[in-house]
């Protein structure tokens, strides 16, 4: 069964194509490694039901491989921000606690009908707002690797849940980083599609200009499968893309780069960069040389602006979106208010966690009459200079190749009494989504020092994420395949 959960996606379909494995079989290894590690990770928030999820798997094997159905029986988890009709969703807050949508969202929908079977919502930071799985109303998340350190955030419980072999794959979502940078801190491929890829229906939105949901797999092909899956428009989402996927999504070559450009941003290299993860990458960037790449420096001007931008435009976002949370209309109402204003501001202060409040406060300063102009307006019109860079930027070169992070994962508690210091860490992966752009983590090896997954993070233009993967399947090629953590 150990062997099962190492797997790719393609590797499991192409056991249950031949039928040398039933459904029942994989749903059983990874309910048997869920039992083995998730009292050490604590990835999941609501696992469903072992009967009725075995149930499932019996209909299947039952009814006979689907080559239509491209994840068929294929076990999956799902960060908790999505909502799933009947079970319980509550994206690590405390005021949805016990809140059970009447509805799927619609990447749900898609990743049923294609066959997958959900196992379970995954732990994240409240309301996607952190970067470490440590703002979790039910305990934080710790990484498979090492259980000192945190899996990165906020989609945290679902790295951790894939690399620890719990599931094939899991749907994350990416605001400023949640994907990306999980999945660097875990060892996986993480991949935050273009902005409007993929309906944010029934996604509980965080920063609505920004959240992108997105996969976290083993490897690239297994990503392209999943975004061939859930990507495509949809009529729910106003701002979906139109643009049908790629019908070739999948057909990612082998081989060389030679003529791809590789952009270096340099400001990304000059400061703050930890030493380990700087030689992993330099010795990465020698390494594609050798296939090929042509590597060329770019400038990424306003990159220092990234943080404070993203910051107030997702927080001013936040303050907004999170008013439906008012004690009335979903989860947690305060027992103890004596009055309808008493109702309001204590099912918010005690349904909402430190961090959130934090976030609804300065969302809403932002945008008040007298700071609208300096703080929200202004962080709008540099959104508008970090998208040019990056439009200058791949008008000379195919693809940008950055850090995820400036550290491998941190250790748990590190961070957690500053926020500005869980802030800085988002410094290389925020100025994507300001851009709606589509980026890829890709795991290249363990730090020397830290023994930690270092990932780098591929960049492309504006709906090329078949592209992207195609360049970031020949460059998992040169990179060592990791093994499945200790703790699993
Ligand atoms: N760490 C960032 C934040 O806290 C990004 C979170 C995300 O992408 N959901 O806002």
């Amino acid at each position: 069964m150990q062997e099962l959960v190492q797997k790719s996606i393609f590797e499991i379909k192409e056991l249950l194509a031949t039928k040398k494995i039933s459904v029942q079989e994989v749903v059983l290894s990874c309910l048997e490694q869920i039992e083995k590690t998730e009292s050490n990770i604590h990835a999941f928030i609501t696992l469903r039901d072992k009967d009725e999820v075995l149930t499932e798997a019996k209909d299947l094997d039952k009814a006979g491989y689907n080559s239509e159905k491209p994840l068929w029986g294929i076990p999956i988890g799902l960060k908790d921000v999505f909502t799933t009709k009947d079970l319980r969703t509550t994206c690590a807050s405390k005021i949805l606690e016990n809140f059970i949508p009447p509805y799927d969202a619609e990447v749900v929908v898609r990743l049923k009908q294609a066959g997958a079977i959900i196992l379970g919502k995954q732990n994240m930071d409240e309301f996607a707002m952190g970067s470490s799985t440590e703002n979790s109303a039910f305990g934080p998340t710790k990484n498979p690797w090492n259980l000192e350190y945190v899996p990165g955030g906020s989609s945290g419980g679902s790295a951790a849940s894939v690399a620890a072999g719990q599931c094939f794959a899991a749907i994350g979502s990416d605001t400023g980083g949640s994907i990306r940078q999980p999945a660097a801190f875990c060892g996986l491929v993480g991949l935050k599609p273009t902005y409007g890829r993929v309906s944010r229906f029934g996604l509980i939105a965080y920063a609505s200009s920004f959240d992108q949901a997105g996969p976290l797999t083993k490897t690239v092909q297994d990503a392209a499968l999943m975004l061939s899956v859930i990507a495509g428009a949809d009529p729910k989402d106003s701002t979906c893309i139109q643009q049908p996927v790629e019908s070739d999504l999948l057909n990612l070559t082998l081989g060389d780069l030679k003529g791809i450009k590789i952009g270096l941003p340099k400001e990304y290299f000059e400061k703050g960069l930890d030493a380990e993860v700087a030689q992993s990458i330099e010795q990465f960037v020698q390494d594609m040389q050798k296939i090929k790449a042509e590597i060329v420096e770019i400038s990424l001007p306003h990159t220092e602006y990234a943080i404070a931008t993203y910051y107030i435009l997702a927080m001013a976002e936040a303050s907004s979106n999170l008013e439906r949370f008012d004690g009335v209309k979903y989860g947690f109402r305060a027992k103890q208010a004596r009055n309808l204003e008493e109702m309001y501001v204590l099912s918010r202060s005690l349904g909402f966690g430190d961090e959130v409040q934090r976030r609804i406060m300065l969302g809403t300063y932002v945008l008040s009459a007298g700071y609208y102009d300096a703080y929200y307006k202004k962080a709008a019109q540099v959104r508008r200079l970090i998208k040019n860079d990056f439009d200058q930027a791949l008008s000379k070169c195919d693809f940008i190749l950055a850090p995820v992070s400036p550290t491998t994962a941190f250790k748990a508690g590190e961070r957690t009494q500053d926020p500005l210091q869980m802030y800085l860490v988002d410094i290389y992966t925020t100025s994507l989504n300001l851009a709606g752009l589509p980026g890829i983590t890709i795991p290249i090896g363990l730090g020397q020092n830290s023994k930690l997954p270092v990932g780098v993070q591929l960049i492309g233009n504006w709906l090329d994420e078949k592209r992207l993967l195609d360049t970031a399947f020949k460059l998992e090629q040169i990179t060592e395949k990791l093994p499945l953590p200790s703790i699993a």
